[in-house]
């Protein structure tokens, strides 16, 4: 059985990240000449298994055919011989994983792969006025081998920040197999009202690059959804808010008080418009909404998911479990830019850290939909995401709440549950693995030495 393994690991080591394998005789070269095979079929033996969907259990084997996950049953009777001889499998290889804990592939569900961490304006001025798209881009893909290598086999990417559609190629190159990285659905330029994101503060008669599309007005901005989709986009995103403030006197009745507020950026007309459009077209909405009154809007109109929500009003948080709303907090990235931006002037972002966590204190304890997202790029590339994890669970997600978010109900949200988010029967073969328990220990997460995608390894201890 060792020599079997180690014969395994040695093939597979072929398949780690940057050399992907050969495509298959007869392909051309082209859009998919490259999509990395997994072996025909494959016995993964865990010490220990999370699935997603129930506790764990300890000495369990997946097997897996091709690209999908065929059965999971406990390891005496996974048919390996004593010899080395495998028993009802018919060519296989065999990935020991016997001292790790297995886990379906991690989710993030907020991203900037195309961002490579902006705490003041001017770190991001710089990045939309010197970087090229095309050097935003070349930095995307290794944003992008980075995430797969944390051990996110999905992600949501929410908007470019001034890139244009490169996050639909980054996708297209991944999914080719041109280049490794998670599986992703993405967001294109996002939206925003004039006036209202950066670039600013340049002179009226210099031209300067907008982070986001512009658009004004119901028709307008239904036609740039319009527009957004066609090039690619699966998700619609729109800035519901800006400009944070404590309000000194929150609106009456509003709990509790007192209240981060906001300028909403998007009348209701318009934000109906949006979310009517995009529904139309069978997608969905992410509203990055961080107070008041862009997540009260927002959660009206009918939006899917709100993102940070730093304050979201006890009213709000009922009227998401009606709607099933998702949330999407982002605590680490709260922390990561706080200083910065009060050193800059804006001391706000210091109170939004305490803030942002009694919401997300508050949202468990009603039964919110919670989802594990980060804003990684937002942050810089090298710091894995996975810390979101340890901040989750200081204000108030157990363990096992906190890796569901990232597996099972990010996956719902992104409407893949189908294919991901759990390892069972049918779904696709995205595991993980890590050292030690991450449910008596959650910052395990953050040091996955195992990474399977569609069956194809891509990481390994
Ligand atoms: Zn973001």
């Amino acid at each position: 059985m060792k020599k079997a393994a180690i014969a395994t690991l040695m093939l597979l080591s072929a398949l780690a990240v940057g050399q992907v394998a050969p495509g298959a005789p007869g392909r051309t070269i082209g859009d998919f000449a490259n999509v990395p095979e997994p072996p025909a079929q494959t016995l993964i033996r865990c010490g220990t298994l999370i699935d997603g969907q129930s506790g764990p259990r300890k000495q369990m084997s997946i097997v897996l055919d091709g690209t999908k996950i065929k059965e999971v049953l406990p390891s005496i009777h996974d048919g390996l011989g004593p010899s080395g001889t495998i028993g009802h499998l018919i060519r296989g290889e065999v990935i020991d994983l016997s001292n790790e804990t297995c886990l379906p592939g991690l989710i993030d569900v907020h991203t900037h792969v195309l961002l490579q961490g902006d705490i003041t304006a001017e770190d991001y001025d710089r990045q939309l006025l010197k970087w090229s798209p095309e050097y935003r881009t070349i930095l995307g893909t290794q944003s992008a081998r980075k995430a797969l290598e944390y051990g996110f086999t999905t992600i949501r990417d929410l908007e470019t920040e001034g890139a244009g559609y490169a996050d639909v190629d980054i996708k297209k190159a991944i999914n080719g197999g041109v280049i490794p990285g998670p599986r992703m659905q993405v967001a294109t330029r996002s939206f925003d009202v004039t006036g209202a994101y950066p670039l600013l503060g340049y002179a009226p008669n210099v031209p300067v690059p907008h982070g986001v599309q512009v658009c004004d007005g119901a028709d307008e901005c239904r036609k740039a959804v319009r527009e957004q989709i066609m090039y690619g986009a699966d998700w619609i995103k729109v800035y519901s808010d800006r400009s944070y403030y404590i309000d000194p006197k929150p609106p009456a009745g509003i709990t509790p008080a007192p209240a981060l507020n906001d300028i909403p950026t998007f009348t209701m007309d318009e934000l109906r418009a949006m979310v009517d459009e995009a529904h139309r077209q069978r997608h969905k909405v992410a509203s990055h909404a961080t107070a008041y009154n862009g997540v009260h809007n927002s959660v009206e109109a009918g939006i899917d998911t709100i993102e940070h929500g730093d304050y979201i009003s006890d009213a709000d948080l009922k009227l998401m479990i009606q709607k099933g709303t998702y949330y999407v907090p982002t605590l680490y990235v709260g922390e990561y830019v706080a200083e910065g931006r009060a050193k800059a002037g804006a001391p706000v972002w210091l109170d939004m850290i305490k803030i942002s966590a009694d919401t997300f204190r508050r949202a468990v304890k009603a039964g919110v939909k919670i989802a594990f997202g980060t804003d990684a790029g937002g942050f810089d590339w090298n710091i894995n995401p996975a810390i979101e994890f340890e901040l989750r669970v200081k204000y108030g997600q157990t363990p096992p709440e906190a890796l569901r978010s990232a597996t099972v109900t990010a996956a719902e949200l992104l409407g893949m549950q189908k294919d991901v988010g759990s390892i069972e029967p049918g779904k696709l073969a995205d595991i993980v693995a890590v050292k030690g328990d991450p449910l008596a220990d959650i910052t395990a997460l953050e040091h996955v030495d195992f990474v399977m995608k569609g069956g194809v390894v891509y990481k390994k201890p």
